[in-house]
């Protein structure tokens, strides 16, 4: 197995107590929509009517509050108390207009499942606008779109917790990814495999331009708006693209350079962290190199390299230890994409060529980190990569938890009292023999040091699906307790959270039953 790394920024953001001061009223504008006190750019809204669909978002009968993130807010700027209005509620659950905003549907095509899919687009997420702090929010399942095609517009209840959790675990995890402020329920029925009900995820990021939409402009050989998309990119996110000296100058060719070696960081953290995406397809790929488009996501139980967590993926193409290649093959379609702009094919190739360094040197730091390993010394490099290959390939051989492993041996005083580690392998020997290796690459770093480091590189909780799965089965008895409790751990996964051992325990016989697919 090849082996690959970057160092993440670990933050573990503490809890903040809410502020007790007396809550902000909430003004109208003249029109009645709903002022949040922000001011509002909407910059992708400004490329034109190419790139989409101005459109209201459809209202969600007697929406009620399912979660939220005050630390989200906060960074928005939004009074936290709002957080519980009948205002709030509504004007996330599409239901009223807020002032400033420009909601629109983007269109966007790409390929899923390795095939080209053609016209696809924004089929029930609804942007909303741009904050002048740079931030884009979306009501993901606010109604039908002209790019709905069969959908319904809607999302339901289980679907949006599960995207609501994992946004923000991944950046408790130091992970890029969208965020979410929040989700809102409702009793309407949705029809799935079974009756169902809805539910918006209200979703923040940057952007939420994918590699699709730059995939539906060049298909069309609509140069003029690839360009356009291209340099908005550029302009916004990617400033330094226009002096790189690389590429004969090309800001193109630079931006898929950049793109790649984002997407290649973001992925190296993924497989660090025994994240599992599902649907890698090209229209759920960002940009900017976040996590996005969350659906039948996994985090390892028992450490499978093959393992495949989307029921509808029969072919394995999603599979954990694919995901690397997927995004390289993802990349290319992006390069292609590009083609027309960067315009030599030599270029966008030489573009493409730094995912085969950055993706394995950023991984390779990122399991020494895992490791506990802070000196890197001449030489000791192939020996570390052959420390971390040996030892996944034990963790396989054992079907050995993924996360208990990593954050018992974090425990484990630099491999000097392992006997908690030993106690996850079947095969003592072999797992003995690595462990007496491992302690001898740590002997001359100090313990504390070796310590500190896995303790905020190993989290303690990660979103397994069966806690996923007992939130959800609470919710839909209107009980959201365990969405709080989730969302307060996995804020801070690296922290201890004494009284909360259960939820960083080994997953239940029936976990491994749980099947999650496209359906959402
Ligand atoms: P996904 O697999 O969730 O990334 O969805 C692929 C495409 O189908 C995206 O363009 C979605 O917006 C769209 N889509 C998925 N579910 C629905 C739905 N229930 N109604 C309308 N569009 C949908
Ligand atoms: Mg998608």
């Amino acid at each position: 197995m090849v082996l690959r790394f970057l160092g993440i920024t670990l933050q573990a953001s503490g809890k903040v107590p809410l502020r007790d001061n007396p809550a902000m009223t909430m003004a109208t504008d003249k029109h009645g929509n709903l002022d949040l006190g922000l001011t509002w750019h909407n910059s992708f809204a400004q490329l034109g009517e190419d790139f989409h669909t101005l459109l209201s978002p459809q209202p969600l009968p007697a929406p009620y509050w399912v979660g939220c993130s005050t630390s989200l807010a906060r960074e928005l700027g939004l009074d936290e108390s709002w957080l519980a209005s009948p205002e709030l509620l509504e004007a996330v659950s599409g239901n009223r207009p807020i002032a400033g905003t420009q909601p629109l549907a983007s269109v966007y095509s790409g390929h899923q499942f390795g095939y080209w899919a053609g016209q696809l687009g924004d089929g029930r997420a609804i942007l909303l606008g741009q904050t002048s702090a740079g931030l884009e929010l979306q009501l993901k399942g606010a109604g039908r779109t002209p790019y709905s095609r069969m959908g319904d517009g809607r999302a339901v209840l289980r679907s949006s917790i599960r995207e609501f959790l994992c946004s923000e675990a991944m950046h408790g995890l130091g992970i890029a990814s969208s965020r979410a402020l929040c989700v809102t329920g409702s009793d309407a029925p949705i029809r799935r495999e079974t009756i169902e009900t809805a539910a918006v995820v209200t979703r923040v990021a940057p952007s939420f331009v994918r590699f699709g939409h730059f995939e539906h402009f060049s298909h069309r050989g609509q140069h003029l708006q690839l360009k356009a998309l291209a340099d908005y990119v550029i302009e916004q996110f990617y400033p330094a693209c226009r002096s790189n000296s690389k590429f004969d100058g090309n800001p193109y060719a630079a931006l898929l350079e950049a793109v790649s070696e984002r997407t290649a960081k973001m992925v190296a953290q993924w497989q660090a962290v025994g994240f599992c995406h599902g649907v890698m397809n090209t229209d759920n790929m960002s940009i900017l190199g976040l996590t996005i488009d969350y659906g039948p996501f996994q985090f390892l139980d028992a450490f499978n390299p093959d393992h495949i967590c989307n029921h509808s993926d029969t072919e394995g193409r999603y599979a954990f230890n694919k995901q690397p290649n997927i995004t390289y093959w993802n990349l290319f379609c992006l390069g292609q994409a590009l083609l027309p702009l960067i315009q030599a094919q030599g270029l966008a190739i030489a573009a493409l060529e730094s995912f085969k360094t950055v993706f394995p040197a950023a991984l390779e730091k990122q399991m020494r980190a895992k490791l506990g390993i802070t000196d890197l010394q001449n030489g000791t490099a192939a020996d570390d990569r052959a420390l971390i290959e040996d030892l996944l390939k034990l963790l396989a051989k054992d079907r050995v938890d993924y996360t208990i492993f990593w954050r018992r041996l974090s425990h484990s005083n630099a491999g000097t009292d392992t006997e908690a580690v030993r106690d996850l392998f079947l095969d003592r020997e072999a797992s003995g023999a690595w462990l007496l290796r491992y302690a001898e690459r740590l002997a001359h770093i100090p313990r504390s040091l070796v310590t500190n480091l896995m303790l905020k590189t190993n989290p303690k909780f990660v979103l397994r699906n069966h806690l996923g799965e007992q939130a959800i089965k609470r919710a839909k008895l209107k009980d959201f307790s365990e969405v709080n409790t989730l969302l307060a751990l996995l804020e801070s996964p690296f922290e201890e959270h004494p009284g909360f051992d259960e939820y960083a325990s080994f997953p239940p016989d029936w976990a491994s039953s749980i099947e999650i697919s496209c359906s959402s």
